[in-house]
């Protein structure tokens, strides 16, 4: 498991928000990237995370 002390300091490098913890992943309030838990050990690295599924964008024009 992971502390809750550990989560309160970590924040999703790319909003420097606050994140939480959802089953086996980090998952950051925000923009919704999934960092994944590796041996107990949050990596917090953008390289790493998933990000949300998004709506397919139409090119405009
Ligand atoms: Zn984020």
């Amino acid at each position: 498991m992971i502390d809750k002390e550990l989560l309160d300091i970590l924040a999703c490098p790319v909003c420097k928000t606050e994140i939480r913890l959802e089953q086996e992943k980090i998952v950051c309030a925000k923009c919704g990237r999934r960092y994944p838990i590796r041996d107990d050990i949050p990596v917090m690295l953008v390289e790493e995370a998933e990000l949300k599924e998004e709506a397919p964008k139409e090119e405009a024009g």
